[in-house]
């Protein structure tokens, strides 16, 4: 079990490290410092790429088998520190207790079941005068940069994809949320095999310098749509691969014979889980006139039932937004929603004090150019639309330069599957929103992301493709 009052500390060649820098770690229930941990800077990471570069040729030779084994041991460890490792992200992040074990249970799960999944090499040709044959080999060492919504899971699936292709990794956890991933580091170094993993808590700066980092091959980068631009700049320089896992501005399109009051409840679930803080969370719902007041009542409702809280507190549905410029942000695109006409149907009512609660708020009457629309809002606020013809919603829902994710919502299921099939997204659900599975493929089309995560197509971008050419004669 893991320590809670031990200080934290970097891991670097499967050792405890500490650095001369520190960061300090905000509560966001009360908006006031917590804890403190080391914060790496070039030093640090030279020093974590060197033992990863020295790691790698003992751990790219063990079978898939071998390193699933590891990953397996890795999985079972968080399991074992759900309880203390969950407190410890609530802490840091916000988030209701549940959801912080729900985030380590399924960081474990999600991270066993890609290893179920097999890459072999492919015969092309085989003849009297030819073998050939496409291989699959690792790319070496991959940095793994994490945001402050999900940091264990976001940190987890990087992790496994490339520690189980035969890579090592490097990982970077926000400034804003160290600590788990820390904790986590100091858990998993116990198991794995000294350098293999390297986790260095840092500033945007430290991201910054790994991206660049001759000695690293690989950048797995989950954030925002601005800072993965940087990223893939910056990997320019020495042509390292990327995967990039960035925002969304998902829109949910209910149809007008559903059941009004069990979609509200999921909708609303779907679009406030996490407080909003989620890539793939419902962040425009565009409702059938028909059904869209009763909706909209149901979905005001259900805000008024959800109460704000430290996540710590047993009956919290939603706890604080994660950092203060974010809240500010939040509460900024809520004034300008009002400005622009919208009417808010807020729930009720945010705890006193210095937190960075945000009631949520469901708003109507909104024009498709404001803000809250057009922008991802990342916080318990969203727009509920009105449309009349689905090809008009489509085409509304179309109409962003994101595309991580959509929904479909309706009785007729084989309808909302055609209505699904033409929204320009990764994955596009019906009758449900942000389910992820390890044999899945999930990321973004057009600006919310570039490559996959989980599936073959995730595991992949830790490979380079290798073809064995022979002449037999
Ligand atoms: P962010 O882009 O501000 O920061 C993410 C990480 O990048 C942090 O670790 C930060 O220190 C680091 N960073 C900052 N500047 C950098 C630079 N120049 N070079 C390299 N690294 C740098 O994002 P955030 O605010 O922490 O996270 C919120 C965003 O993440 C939202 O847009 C959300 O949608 C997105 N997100 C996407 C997914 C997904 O799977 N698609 C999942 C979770 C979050």
């Amino acid at each position: 079990m893991t320590d809670l009052a031990a200080p934290f500390t970097l891991t670097i060649g499967g050792k405890a490290a500490g650095a001369d820098a520190r960061l300090e770690v905000i509560d966001p229930s009360t908006g006031t410092v917590f804890a403190h941990c080391p914060a790496a800077g070039a030093a640090e990471l030279d020093r974590a790429v060197s033992a990863a570069r020295a790691a790698f040729p003992a751990w790219r030779a063990l079978s898939y088998t071998e390193r699933a084994g590891f990953i397996a041991r890795c999985a079972e460890a968080l399991k074992a520190n759900k309880e203390p490792l969950a407190r410890l992200l609530t802490q840091e992040q916000g988030k209701p207790l549940g959801q912080s074990r729900d985030e380590i249970e399924r960081a474990a799960t999600l991270s066993t079941g890609m290893t179920k999944i097999e890459i072999r090499p492919e015969v092309l040709v085989d003849n009297d005068e030819r073998h050939i044959e496409l291989r699959h080999v690792p790319l070496g060492v991959a940095g793994i940069i994490t945001p402050w919504n999900a940091p264990v899971n976001l940190a987890i699936c990087p992790l496994t994809s490339a520690l189980y292709t035969g890579n090592c990794a490097i990982i970077k956890p926000s400034p804003f949320t160290p600590l788990t991933t820390l904790r986590i580091g100091e858990i998993l170094r116990d198991i794995l095999p000294a350098g293999v993993m390297g986790v260095l808590a840092g500033g945007d700066e430290l991201g910054a310098l790994l991206t660049a980092h001759p000695g690293i091959d690989k950048i797995s980068f989950t954030g925002s749509v601005a800072t993965g631009k940087k990223v893939m700049a910056a990997c320019a320089g020495t042509l390292k691969r990327v995967t990039l896992e960035l925002g969304g501005n998902d829109a949910a399109i209910v149809l007008d014979d559903v059941d009004v009051a069990v979609v509200a409840r999921k909708l609303f679930f779907g679009a406030t889980v996490n407080s909003g803080q989620v890539c793939m969370a419902i962040k425009r719902i565009y409702a059938h006139e028909k059904i869209h007041d009763a909706l909209v009542a149901a979905l005001a409702n259900e805000a008024r039932l959800a109460k704000l809280g430290s996540g710590l507190e047993a009956d919290t549905v939603l706890g604080p937004i994660q950092n203060r410029r974010q809240f500010e942000r939040v509460q900024e695109l809520k004034a300008d929603a009002k400005r622009s006409g919208g009417t808010l149907h807020e729930g009720g009512p945010a705890p006193q004090g210095q937190g960075y609660f945000v009631t949520p708020t469901v708003v109507t009457g909104l024009p498709e150019t404001s803000r809250l629309v057009v922008e991802e809002q990342f916080g318990p606020v969203f727009p509920v639309m009105k449309f009349r013809d689905v090809e008009d919603a489509v085409r509304r829902a179309n109409d962003t330069r994101y595309g991580l994710a959509g929904s479909v919502w309706s009785r007729d299921v084989q309808r909302a599957t055609q209505i699904a099939a033409q929204l320009e997204v990764g994955t596009a659900w019906v009758n449900q929103h942000r389910a992820t599975m390890p044999n899945v493929p999930f990321g973004g089309a057009k600006e919310s992301g570039m490559g996959r995560t989980y599936h073959r197509l995730g595991l992949e971008a830790y490979l380079e493709p290798q073809v064995i050419s022979v002449l037999k004669s």
